[in-house]
């Protein structure tokens, strides 16, 4: 897992942006005068906790999407079997996937592999088998 230095260092580049998209969304959302008058501040919740989530699942599905679809060209080191680091067969078609995560549902499209001696298939994603 990422420390939180690192994750912090990733994320600052884009901080202004995001500050950006939240400005936006308030203009799209509420207009030029922000929240009206007479909103309860659980409306105003409900609204940010959707935004949120929209925004995290649709970073979710990107991230892993597009990590999937560079699956044959993957560093040597996720190549192999992760239970016995061995030789493994791809399979044709990607599956979908659907993760439980912290921060919300990921749901992406992915190719397997199967490992003869392991007789598992897997996610070459998952440091661990199953299928
Ligand atoms: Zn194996």
């Amino acid at each position: 897992m990422a420390s939180k230095k690192k994750v912090s260092a990733s994320v600052e580049p884009v901080q202004g942006y995001v500050e950006g998209v939240a400005k936006s969304l308030v203009d799209r959302i509420y207009g030029p005068n922000g929240l009206p008058w007479g909103t309860r501040l659980t409306e105003l919740e409900d609204v940010i906790l959707a935004v949120r989530q929209t925004l995290t699942e649709e970073m979710l599905k990107q991230a892993l999407q597009r990590q999937a679809q560079t699956n044959s060209d993957r560093p040597e080191p996720y190549r192999g079997c992760p239970g016995c680091q061995g030789p493994v067969e791809p399979r044709p078609d990607p599956e979908p996937r659907n993760v439980q995560t912290r921060v919300g549902e990921a749901e992406w499209d992915e190719p397997n592999e199967y490992c003869r001696k392991c007789r598992q298939a897997f996610f070459p994603s998952e440091q661990e088998s199953g299928d």
